[in-house]
């Protein structure tokens, strides 16, 4: 089942609401590897992209409560709740 998904996922037919479980759930990572890789270097080549901007998390405190978050720290958990203008300025001259 899961390789004629993949067959089907390599032709570019995308499983149904019905198949994408099993295809959520496959445990054969080698060939799930090779269909994805496939179907990127098809889409997008060997071109490898980033983010050009420079990250200046001037504080990790947040009034939100996201459970998935790890970013956001309680306020006993931080030595300082505010980055340091020095840090700011140098992290902007660096990535500049
Ligand atoms: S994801 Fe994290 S930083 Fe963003 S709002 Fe939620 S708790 Fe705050």
């Amino acid at each position: 089942m899961i390789h004629s998904l993949l067959a089907r996922a390599r032709d570019g037919v995308l499983p149904d609401s019905a198949a994408a479980p099993t295809l959520a759930a496959a445990t054969d990572l080698p060939a799930l590897l090779a269909v994805a890789g496939e179907l990127r270097d098809r889409g997008f080549g060997n071109v490898v992209t980033y983010s050009k901007k420079v990250f200046l998390p001037l504080t990790h405190l947040c009034r939100d409560v996201c459970h998935y978050c790890t970013f956001a720290k309680a306020p006993k958990r931080l030595g300082n709740p505010y980055m340091p203008l020095d840090e700011v300025l140098a992290a902007t001259r660096e990535s500049a």
